[in-house]
């Protein structure tokens, strides 16, 4: 099969591998779409913590938003058929741990990502093989392009949940990437009173309100304190999910959290944070939540989808034929403001 192999930062290689052997419970799907990423991109380009600590074992295959069908199935595997059209986690849980025994697939031991850190091979390739307990129906109403968009949502919907987003709650989310614009979305659609959100890119932000921001700042002309202030009773909001990276925003959450309320991070960050501001944190009764994983949210967000309540392909905007993985990375690196979601085809 063919597969897109990173050898080393900036050095991705299509090149011809075996078909990946199926042990029990293994099956073999056929990829037919795969999103890029923004860890993808960082990874690719070697400008990551995860790659200068030497967590990227490469070579590697990328790839973990992805859609496919079953095109074969391993000794024991009970619910999923040849044709079938599925998505997955991206983590590859052990199965059988004790944690993944009773259910807590988030706290396996020997949990590897898909395509990302101490990789389990990805799907830029032709085939990829899953565990059957990772892997999930994709509902005959969507598309292959839907499929692919899951995980980001998934990720946006571990961050509602983890920052306990209720209805009438005001939130603030940093970042609008595609998982800050999900999120918005997300806290739109559990009854959030006020949404806003942060970036540096008009047409992101443009996007993000589509998605159901009420108030977005573009952080490059006004700050977010101003903002705040004009719009809320005490210049503060009760939940905060912190998804763009920038430490110095996640510095800033710290003040602008209610008494009571909860900051949520789904982003990953190159430095410590350099002042934490633990009494404050513990007079103000305020919660600090990391999310990494997002095991428990893939089937709601299926049911969103399938249900039309949650529309993802406006995301996309690009569209390559994997062999043109190369093009697309470039493109998504210099293209501009306009790139959230690049969609490699396999058909
Ligand atoms: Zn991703
Ligand atoms: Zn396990």
């Amino acid at each position: 099969m063919k597969a897109a192999r990173l050898f080393g930062p900036k050095d991705l290689r299509i090149v011809d591998l075996p078909i990946p052997q199926l042990g029990a419970g293994d099956v073999l799907c056929k990829v037919r779409r795969a999103c890029i990423c923004g860890t993808d991109l960082a990874i690719f380009s070697g400008n990551c913590s995860f790659v200068r600590s030497g967590e990227v074992d490469f070579p590697m295959t990328q790839g973990h938003e992805w859609s496919g069908v079953v095109a074969a199935t391993g000794s024991g595997v009970t619910r999923f058929h040849p044709g079938d059209h599925v998505v997955s986690t991206n983590g590859i849980s052990c199965g059988k741990c004790p944690e993944c025994l009773v259910g807590n697939l988030a706290r396996c031991k020997n949990s590897r990502s898909l395509g990302t850190v101490h990789a389990w091979d990805g799907a830029f390739a032709e085939y990829v093989r899953i565990p059957e307990r990772n892997l999930f129906l994709l509902p005959d109403k969507l598309s292959f392009e839907e499929g692919a968009l899951l995980e980001p949502a998934t990720v946006a919907y571990s961050g509602i949940l983890a920052a306990n987003v209720h209805a009438g709650d005001t939130v603030l989310i940093h970042g609008s990437g595609p998982i800050g614009i999900i999120t918005a979305k997300l806290a739109k659609t559990v009854g959030a009173s006020k949404i806003f959100l942060t970036g540096r890119k008009a047409y992101k932000l443009n996007k993000g309100k589509e998605f159901g921001a009420d108030i977005t700042i573009n952080t490059t002309a006004e700050s977010v304190s101003d903002v705040l202030a004009r719009e809320t009773i005490d210049g503060k909001v009760d939940r905060i999910i912190e998804t763009s990276g920038a430490i110095e925003l996640l510095q800033d959450s710290f003040l602008r959290i209610s008494g009571g309320g909860t900051i949520a991070v789904l982003a990953f960050y190159e430095h410590p944070l350099p002042e934490l501001a633990i009494d404050q944190i513990v007079f103000r009764n305020i919660s600090l939540k990391g999310v990494a994983d997002a095991s428990r949210t893939h089937i709601p967000i299926l049911r969103l989808m399938e249900t039309g309540n949650l529309c993802l392909s406006p995301l996309i905007s690009g569209r390559y034929g994997f062999e043109n993985i190369l093009d697309a990375y470039r493109d998504m690196a210099d293209g501009g403001e306009t790139r959230i979601k690049m969609i490699l085809d396999f058909e």
